[in-house]
């Protein structure tokens, strides 16, 4: 018997595909609430906030709150938070959403002209930012060889685009790395740590907590690193050809999409939500 408890979800491919919600996405919510699952969304995209997420639900008929978004910036905050003392110095290699992130949980942000001028960090946490310049790259390396710690918020190398794939916050850990021979504690999937930090949110255990994604080698693989159950949805990226070649990542429950989990969870043929 699976006593699932509460879901943690990746959002696109799952919840929706692009900006076309899944069918029976406001009724898989419902039926959540009715049972009384608790439910966070996961992503690796750190370039949308909270709020913005939440807006785009709310679009679609489903409301959550700030709290039930969980970004990979929203997660390497809470990691800064739960690993080093408020008040240290700190270096961002990133944009505004990862300097925000850090300095409202109260860390002291050095300036590029502080590191040059000589200052030094207990930490430099690094991610995506379309506004990079070199100065910035060039203090986050100097400080990280210097013996600062490298965190970074998740390893996607590119992201998608009208254009093809561009580089995405992992291509600028690996800039970083290069520089440094240092590698980053790294928050995002298919690391352990963002649903580790979920599951804590959510106050479940593994046991009781399941990830529910559309890919395999992020998903599924996070999800099975957290030691949590994995449901893949074939509403998105892997497919059930995929699930027979990967030989390490067999999820736990495999379904149609999030309406069928919704039917299953109902009819409570998996014990979802039984004490
Ligand atoms: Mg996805």
């Amino acid at each position: 018997m699976n006593q699932i408890k509460n879901l943690i979800l990746d959002m696109d491919g799952v919840l929706w595909r692009g900006d076309v919600p899944m069918p029976g996405l406001a009724e898989f919510f419902e039926t959540m609430q009715q049972q009384g699952i608790g439910v966070v969304m996961a992503t690796n995209n750190a370039s949308k906030t909270p709020q913005q997420y939440v807006a785009k639900l709310a679009k679609f008929g489903v409301t959550v709150s700030e709290e039930q978004i969980f970004t990979s910036a929203e997660a390497t905050g809470d990691y800064l938070q739960r690993t080093y003392k408020p008040g240290v110095k700190a270096f961002v290699v990133g944009d505004v959403g990862l300097v925000t992130a850090v300095q409202s949980r109260g860390f002291q942000l050095l300036s590029v002209e502080e590191v040059m001028g000589g200052e030094t960090a207990v930490f430099v946490v690094a991610g995506f930012n379309p506004n990079a310049v070199y100065a910035q790259m060039a203090a986050g390396a100097l400080l990280i060889h210097k013996g600062a710690d490298f965190v970074g918020t998740n390893p996607d190398l590119t992201f998608p685009s009208e254009y093809g794939p561009l580089p995405g916050a992992g291509s600028f850990l690996a800039f970083l790395q290069a520089a440094t021979g240092v590698e980053p504690v790294v928050i995002g999937k298919p690391g352990p740590l963002i649903f580790q930090m979920a599951m804590e949110k959510l106050g479940g255990t593994p046991q009781n907590t399941a990830m529910v994604g559309d890919r395999l080698e992020t998903d599924i693989a996070g999800g099975k690193a957290a030691g949590i159950q994995t449901i893949l949805v074939l509403s998105g990226i892997s497919q059930l050809e995929d699930v027979a070649k990967a030989n390490d990542l067999q999820p736990d429950f495999i379904f149609a999409d999030i309406a069928e989990i919704a039917k299953e969870v109902a009819d409570n043929k998996l014990s979802f939500g039984q004490r």
